[in-house]
């Protein structure tokens, strides 16, 4: 039977709309089809943070930076992970994958220096000037629209098309209860990871299953169902990235920046409860065993850093954070015991005084001590998206679990292996979903196209 298409994207997020982009320069045909009304799933949601190690913009700044460095970083952070290749592999096409998506889908993005961000050594995040992914996503769906690649919203794929082994596409829900067959040579998974889906979250990563999700509604696991009954290998299943302190009732994030330049987390009774600088991913399943909710506390000298952010200032101008003189007073007006947090606080202002670890640990004070005026916000900590997934190989081919490709079958992004570590939260280091959705949708494609160049008589 003939192919609808050559190229079959499951997905508009970053790694669905990338992966287009580049088959179509490659000279395949291709498709896409989502199953929300709008493209951008998490991409969109995230701060459109992608890392390269070695790129041109770096050198342009100054910063010396290469492939070894950023994969040594990776691995330091990680600790184990079920994958070295493909932190290897990462590593490797992060410079080139930025270049690409500045040349030749023209995004707008430039190397952040005001800041590195958990997990790296130097400045390596290439990102829109806004900080949102949106933007990013805007500017891959116009170089979408600029290919006339076709994008179809509000189709869900319900299933793969399976023959002798080999996927051939994929049957479409097109939203009027209609079911379509839509053949392809190749079929790529860039529909991200479980994050949405409860059952799944419970059986890979028990740990933050009670906290809320808090990325986007797509991620229903799909890949990883589809992928065992074909036999796919899953990797670092048990890894995610958390986020400690989402505000609380506004549901925007608030700023790690209060908490890295010296703030603190207090727990329901007024007291700190661990070393936040473990990171915003890492620390989240500790503010979620100690109760419903944490607050975060930080001074004037923060909120000013804090406001250049724009969803801070939004933030802000929304009424989400209290303030008042002293520490008491901003943690009575949450609710708090405000003898409680005074103490709290008082002893950990005399760590950074005397730059000794303070009794969790923490050497990294920022500002502090903190000085009057404070600040207080309500927080919640969040999953914001799984990390472990499919298998693949260097091109992002699904591969089974004596290792072997499954063929016609892609996975990138979400829907693959993560490079965060084996488990838990605290390998994740900023930018490490952005990467695999970007650098292994470019890949699976070309790989695409060199195989039906291949295959052509
Ligand atoms: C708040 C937040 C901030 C973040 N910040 C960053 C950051 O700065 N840097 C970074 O690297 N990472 C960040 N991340 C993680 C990053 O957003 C993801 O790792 C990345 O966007 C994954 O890209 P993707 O293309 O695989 O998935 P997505 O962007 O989620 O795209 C997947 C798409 O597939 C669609 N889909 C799902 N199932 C189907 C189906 N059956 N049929 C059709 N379509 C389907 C979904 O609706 C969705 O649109 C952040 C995440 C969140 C939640």
């Amino acid at each position: 039977m003939a192919n609808d298409v050559d190229f079959l994207v499951i997905g508009a997020g970053a790694c669905g709309l990338c992966a287009a982009i580049a088959a179509t320069d490659a000279g395949l045909s291709a498709a896409i089809v989502e199953k929300t009304d709008r493209p951008g799933g998490n991409s969109a949601l995230s701060t459109g943070s992608v890392p390269a190690a070695g790129s041109r913009f770096q050198k342009e700044a100054g910063i010396e930076d290469d492939a070894e460095t950023y994969f040594r970083d990776l691995m330091s952070i990680a600790g184990e992970t079920e994958d070295p290749d493909l932190v290897r592999r990462m590593t490797a096409v992060s410079a080139e994958t930025v270049e690409w998506l500045v040349d030749a889908v023209k995004a707008r993005i430039e190397l952040v220096t005001a800041y590195k961000h958990i997990g790296h050594s130097v400045p390596r995040l290439h990102a829109p000037k806004s900080r949102r992914g949106r933007d990013l996503v805007d500017d891959l769906v116009r170089a979408v629209e600029e290919r006339d690649i076709p994008l179809a919203v509000g189709n869900t794929v319900r299933r793969l098309i399976v023959e002798d082994g080999c996927v051939a596409g994929a049957v479409i829900d097109t939203g009027d209860g209609a079911e379509v067959e839509f053949r392809a040579a190749a079929t790529l998974l860039a529909l991200n990871g479980f994050g949405a889906n409860r059952t799944l979250v419970e059986r890979f990563t028990p740990e933050i299953a009670g906290a809320q999700y808090f990325g986007a509604p797509g991620s229903d696991g799909e890949a990883v169902e589809w992928g065992e009954a074909l036999d796919a290998a899953l990797v670092n299943m048990a890894a995610y990235q958390g986020y400690a302190a989402v505000a609380d009732p506004h549901g925007s994030i608030l700023s790690w920046t209060t908490i890295e330049k010296g703030g603190v987390l207090l727990g329901g009774d007024g007291a700190r409860f661990g070393d936040e600088s473990l990171g915003y991913s890492g620390f989240a399943r500790h503010v979620l065993a100690q109760g419903d909710y944490a607050y975060a506390v930080f001074d004037q000298r923060i909120f000013e850093i804090a406001m250049q952010e724009e969803e801070f200032a939004e933030l802000h101008a929304h009424g989400g954070l209290k303030t008042g003189d002293s520490v008491a007073d901003v943690a009575r007006a949450q609710g708090l015991d405000g003898d409680a947090a005074e103490a709290s606080v008082a002893d950990y202002n005399a760590a950074a005084e005397a730059g000794r670890p303070d009794r969790f640990g923490r050497t990294a004070f920022g500002h502090a001590p903190l000085r009057a005026p404070f600040y207080s916000c309500r927080t919640v900590p969040a999953l914001f998206h799984t990390q472990g997934g499919l298998k693949v190989d260097a091109h992002g081919r699904v591969l089974r679990t004596d290792g072997s490709p499954i063929p016609g079958l892609f996975a990138g992004g979400g829907a693959a292996a993560g490079i965060s570590g084996r488990a838990g939260a605290n390998g994740y280091a900023s930018g490490n979903g952005l990467l695999t959705a970007v650098a292994l949708g470019r890949l699976a494609a070309l790989a695409a196209a060199r195989d039906l160049a291949k295959a052509e008589p």
